[in-house]
């Protein structure tokens, strides 16, 4: 073996590294820390502006994270088009990933129990302050909804508080995950993964959803191509992707549909119906899953279904109005069974990240649902472009 003196000088930076991992100094910090940092802060409908603030102290309990990268959701599109939340002045950007670069001397752990360390990689998910005991990584009694989040907090005079920046400061109290192992494309894809893996997991509490069963996924934006990546990892095969979008369902094939049938090709829901049901050789599905936040969408899927199936609607993320049924028809005559999912749990964040190594292992290119990305100085130009519905997911990723 030809030890040259690049190899010496990379083993004995791995055997520092090693050390400063093994005995952290209080408030460990890595490399220069810029005495300032840089929020996009929406200040007014349809305007970030870049704005530069002081490096906060990092407390006993608190870590300052390098950001590397935040996807672009559709709350953050919600929030820039109309301030439905009320938030402005707002850092947003609730997708996000960096590099820890400072750590209070408190922290050791994240909220799995995996060791911190400068220089991990790491994601964040709800913040419990009020209540620590949902903090712990085993409880799975409340999903996300009504809990803070960095991206969606009101502003203070640390300013650091969503991932659409180049720093943010994690507070105590707030849960972690250490996803080193994980690149920057997959990280930047955990939070809307995780969206998914809950409401796969909520469709598997009716009993119904099997490895051999006949699954139609309607609506193939992210959400619905991510459902498909899921089931396919899963073991799933017989996958049916309904969509109006020639685009989109070439992408589900690529997630791991079967079969894909665009709803443009067929007029009226029986016709449309017979067109799922021929794409499953002439057998209605066995289970569904309802991606879109159209009720006319929420109305024909139960025409997809066989008789003692099952549904899971997870399209109306928000209040998309009423949608109409015939009970009797729909559910009673069919017994169908239906779950509803919104967002997830704190343990659904550690499955999405072993989901996101398994999808790679058998192929599957998640990475290529990020059509965008954007530096931070042109993030009003990224939300315009998630606005117009251009793309699959878009994504700020700092240099
Ligand atoms: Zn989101």
């Amino acid at each position: 073996m030809d030890i040259n003196s690049s190899n010496i000088e990379a083993i004995v930076r791995q055997v520092l590294t090693e050390m400063k991992g093994a005995s952290p100094a209080p408030s460990a910090s890595a490399g220069s820390i810029p005495s300032t940092a840089h929020v996009a802060m929406l200040t007014g409908l349809e305007k970030f502006e870049i704005k530069e603030y002081p490096m906060p102290a990092v407390g006993d309990d608190d870590i300052l994270v390098r950001v590397e990268g935040c996807g672009v959701c559709g709350t953050d599109a919600h929030e820039f088009k109309r301030d439905p939340f009320g938030l402005i002045p707002v850092a947003l950007g609730h997708e996000g990933t960096g590099e820890m670069v400072k750590m209070g001397k408190n922290v050791q752990k994240d909220s799995a129990g995996k060791p911190l360390t400068i220089g991990d990689k790491v994601v964040t998910c709800m913040i419990f302050k009020d209540n620590p005991d949902i903090t712990m990584f085993d409880l799975n009694k409340q999903n996300v909804g009504g809990a803070d989040v960095y991206g969606l907090l009101p502003d203070d005079d640390i300013h650091l508080n969503g991932w659409f920046s180049d720093y943010i400061l994690v507070r105590g109290g707030s849960t972690v995950f250490n996803v080193s192992d994980l690149d920057l494309d997959s990280r930047i894809l955990i939070e809307p993964c995780a969206v998914l893996i809950h409401a796969v997991e909520r469709a598997k509490t009716t009993g119904i959803l099997r490895f051999n069963s006949r699954v139609v996924v309607q609506g193939c934006g992210p959400i619905g191509l991510i459902c498909i990546a899921i089931l396919r990892t899963m073991g799933i095969e017989n996958i049916v992707a309904v969509d109006g979008e020639a685009k989109r369902l070439e992408f589900a094939k690529l997630m791991g549909a079967d079969h894909v049938v665009n709803f443009k090709d067929h007029k009226g829901i029986e016709a449309l119906a017979g067109a799922v049901k021929t794409a499953f050789g002439g057998y209605e599905a066995d289970f569904a899953f309802q991606c879109t936040g159209s009720p006319i969408a929420h109305s024909n899927i139960y025409k997809f279904i066989r008789n003692g199936g099952g549904l899971c609607e997870l399209g109306f993320f928000i209040n998309g109005g009423d949608a109409t049924i015939n009970p009797h028809f729909d559910i009673c005559a069919k017994e169908i069974t239906t779950v509803g999912s919104w967002v997830y749990t704190l343990r659904d964040y550690a499955t999405t990240f072993d989901f996101l190594k398994r999808a790679k292992a058998i192929g599957l290119p998640l990475e290529k649902l990020i059509t965008h990305k954007y530096p931070l100085e042109q993030i009003n130009e990224a939300l315009q472009t998630n606005l117009k519905m251009e793309g699959l997911k878009i994504a700020i990723v700092n240099k």
